[in-house]
């Protein structure tokens, strides 16, 4: 264990860790970044083959986005954004307020505190209409939205959630759409449709005390990749209508082109009451999150009422320097057309996994724009961190979920670095 190490386990606590592991797995000692790149202390390179948690879309120590930090560290760093305003915010709302068709953005700093803004403003949409009594949210099976007490609510992961249970506000879990669940001989469109009846039979019961459904669109990240039809959201984009709930789209980890469009939504054509975005929306850089909404939305908040207003706040909301960087990942999406750039990418790193896809270990072998994930069979006990320890050693950050093996590389990865992943991947699966 190297000095740095030894640190890090003393005064650190590390986020999703049991510490005594660290005894036998000291934590990856970071000195740099460059690119797709991690470089320890030692200066050994490992290939960030999962954006660092899903954050990373362009690359370490990316030039254009450090430009746009340092020009802005010597205008304004920060500042307060209840009675006063900035450049940077105002030109990231405007502009994703064009990008996704939701013209209202609140900001917060994390994906989990997007999650608690979009549920305290649905239910106080509801009050401000008139209907208090609609303050239940449903969430999707195997759904994860982050780990703050009401997030946690929501979220469907027992590893996280059953010691918590006791705090937690009850919410209903509606079946996941999740492909890997159909029956036998059904497609996975008419599987999705099968679990969107069974999302109408529950709001028919209980719309009226419903106030919004949150979900993951396209991909339900955390509890490893599972992919849905594109058919499921319409379906309850429409529902959702009817029963008059709100359909909050969490898009923190789908947002930013991981699934091949802007946002995950437009694959099928929906438009969501509230969308979540984190992650992704500083490149990786720093930690930002939005909820953006309707007119319809916001209008009912907008009045000579002080409590009828959103009153809700963090310290560092709509911080000049995150905005800054995350202005500098939207030229990059503009200028490098990158949206079409990763279809080709994306095309030609999935030609290369075809040996991976039929290799007697793999199953459910599946991708979605930026995003491969496949499920290993008979999987030991302690898989994930064995596959994590031998791709690094091979010089890949990978860290499976359960038996579920992903790669989710930054948009920057070339092919010789797809391939060393992939090399990586297939050595322990025949180990
Ligand atoms: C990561 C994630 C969150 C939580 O974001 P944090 O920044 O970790 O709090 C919420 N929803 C989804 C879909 C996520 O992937």
């Amino acid at each position: 264990m190297t000095d740095l190490q030894d640190r890090s386990r003393q005064f650190l606590w590390h986020p999703c860790t049991q510490m005594k592991h660290l005894e036998s797995w000291p934590p990856l000692a970071i000195a740099k970044g460059e690119g797709p790149w991690l470089i320890d202390e030692s200066g050994k390179r490992y290939l960030d083959g999962i954006s660092s948690w899903w954050v990373n879309l362009f690359g370490h120590a990316n030039p254009r986005i450090n430009a746009a930090i340092i020009d802005q560290l010597s205008k304004i760093e920060h500042v307060m954004l209840a009675g006063c305003t900035h450049e940077p915010v105002v030109q990231l709302s405007e502009r994703l307020g064009k990008l996704t068709g939701l013209g209202h953005a609140f900001y917060g700093s994390d994906g989990a505190s997007a999650t608690e803004i979009a549920l305290k403003m649905s239910f106080h949409f509801w009050r401000n209409t008139g209907k208090p009594n609609k303050n239940r949210y449903i969430s999707l099976q195997n759904g994860y939205h982050g780990e703050t007490v009401g997030a946690l609510s929501v979220t469907d992961v027992s590893l996280f959630k059953d010691v918590y249970a006791p705090l937690l506000r009850q919410s209903a879990q509606m079946p996941s759409p999740d492909f890997r669940l159909a029956e036998a001989g059904e497609s996975d469109e008419a599987y999705a449709l099968r679990c969107a009846d069974a999302l109408e039979a529950h709001l028919q019961q209980h719309a009226e005390s419903t106030a919004a459904f949150i979900l993951e669109p396209l991909v339900q990240g955390a509890t490893g990749m599972a992919m849905y039809h594109p058919v499921y959201l319409s379906r309850v984009r429409e529902l959702c209508t009817k029963y008059e709930i709100h359909l909050i789209a969490d898009e923190i980890a789908v947002g930013f082109g991981r699934t091949g469009t802007m946002f995950a939504c437009e694959q099928s054509g929906i438009l969501p009451d509230f969308m979540c975005l984190s992650k992704g929306i500083t490149g990786g850089y720093l930690p930002l999150s939005c909820v953006l909404t309707t007119d319809q939305i916001y209008e009912t908040f907008y009045g000579d009422e002080t409590a009828k207003g959103f009153l809700h706040s963090h310290s560092y909301t709509g911080n000049p320097l995150a905005c800054r960087a995350a202005l500098a990942v939207l030229d990059i999406f503009e200028q490098d057309e990158v949206i079409s750039v990763n279809r080709k990418k994306a095309e030609t790193f999935t030609s290369m996994m075809e040996p991976l896809k039929t290799h007697p270990r793999v199953k459910h072998f599946r991708h979605r724009g930026m995003i491969w994930a496949f499920d290993v069979a008979d999987a030991a006990p302690g898989f994930s961190r064995a596959f994590a320890q031998t791709a690094l050693e091979q010089g890949a950050l990978l860290r499976p979920i359960g038996s579920t093996v992903y790669f989710m590389p930054p948009y920057v990865v070339e092919e010789e670095q797809m391939a060393l992943m992939i090399k990586a991947a297939n050595m322990v699966l025949n180990k």
